[in-house]
């Protein structure tokens, strides 16, 4: 510990981020990143504006790209906030709209940033279990004191929660504000932007980084109610100048119009899911139901553990999880047909 640090540097208990090895012939299903390049147009927006344009600042508030993800979603470009991927958009989300004085409520089993968040920004918070098949309970969510934050579908379970449910937690919620984690929404059914335009404490949070493959670009965006959308503008204005760079606004502008190219690719992610959902119970796994580009299993003999290690060493890296509850589970990325075979080829050989 230094004598220079602030008691905030001391509250921070960092986030450990997947590994990243990115050696050649590894096959990387750890950090549920999409196996599919962007389209070839993002590709080419970021070229041409990185030859023409990187002497100059981006535009301050990234306007346009707000627009488009406005029309998209039919909402207006004021109920876009734009930021370095969602991690950044929820840190900015936990400084908006949670107080230190008001305990904030998420799942346990959740996102891990959810509590690193909390810690450094001194907010109070308590975990709500799931039940016993791992979903979410809703009415532990009502009546919060300082509000509510999980994914839909949750992380790393991968199970979705129902419009429904998300409405009734709103609904019960009326004076605080309710994040909703999108990361993995373009693999399931619907999405809770709609809810927006009825209840304006919900605030739903989505990332360029999984169905658009931009996860090394860091695009995330937030979608509510004007109110909610300038909270978060003046948080971030007080703290950079500038919302994205010229690439990332460049590449993401270019993602939201490839319409076609990421529907198809989204469909071809959820068809190898079902076959390695199915591929996985026919070798004893028991597998979660998946609405996202991940699945959470747990074999019946083999520790979570050895089957991380063991993949390992034939350059197959998956996720095991050291908590109570999920101890014996492993969260396995969706990646081509081609690498999920070669996983069933090494599973075969460990089970
Ligand atoms: N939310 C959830 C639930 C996630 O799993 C992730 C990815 N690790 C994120 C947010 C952050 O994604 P990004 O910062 O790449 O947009």
């Amino acid at each position: 510990m230094s004598r220079f640090w602030s008691k905030a540097t001391l509250r921070c208990e960092p986030y450990v981020p997947g590994e990243q090895l990115n050696q050649p012939g590894i096959i990387k299903l750890n950090t549920n990143e999409n196996p599919y390049p962007p389209s070839p147009a993002v590709v080419r927006a970021i070229e041409q504006e990185a030859t023409n344009s990187l002497n100059l600042y981006p535009s301050p508030t990234a306007g346009q790209l707000k627009k488009r993800i406005a029309d998209l979603h039919g909402l207006k470009k004021e109920q876009v906030f734009v930021g370095n991927g969602s991690d950044e958009v929820l840190a900015f989300s936990f400084m908006a709209f949670f107080d230190q004085d008001k305990t904030i409520r998420f799942p346990d089993i959740s996102y891990s940033f959810y509590p690193v968040y909390a810690r450094l920004f001194n907010i109070p918070f308590e975990t709500v279990p799931l039940q016993a098949d791992f979903t979410i309970p809703k009415e532990a969510f009502f009546q919060s004191q300082g509000g509510v934050i999980f994914p839909n579908p949750n992380a790393p379970t991968s199970i979705y929660l129902e419009l429904g449910s998300i409405e009734e937690i709103a609904a019960q919620n009326p004076n605080q504000v309710v994040i909703i984690d999108e990361a993995y929404i373009d693999f399931a059914s619907d999405s809770a932007v709609r809810l927006v335009q009825d209840y304006e404490n919900i605030l739903v949070i989505q990332t360029m980084s999984k169905s658009k493959s931009l996860a090394g670009l860091r695009v995330g965006y937030a979608l509510g109610n004007e109110d909610l959308i300038s909270g978060l503008t003046r948080i971030k204005d007080s703290f950079n100048s500038y919302t994205l760079d010229r690439l990332a606004i460049a590449g993401a502008e270019a993602a939201f119009q490839a319409t076609d190219y990421y529907a198809d690719m989204t469909e071809k992610v959820k068809t190898t899911r079902e076959w390695t959902i199915s591929a996985m119970n026919q070798r004893g796994f028991t597998v979660l139901p998946s609405q996202t580009n991940f699945i959470f299993t747990t074999h019946e003999t083999i520790p979570a553990e050895e089957l991380y290690e063991r993949l390992k060493v034939s350059g197959i890296l998956i996720r095991y999880f050291n908590k109570p509850r999920i101890e014996n589970y492993v969260r396995i990325t969706i990646g081509t047909d081609e690498e999920m075979q070669q996983l069933f080829h090494q599973l075969d050989q460990i089970i």
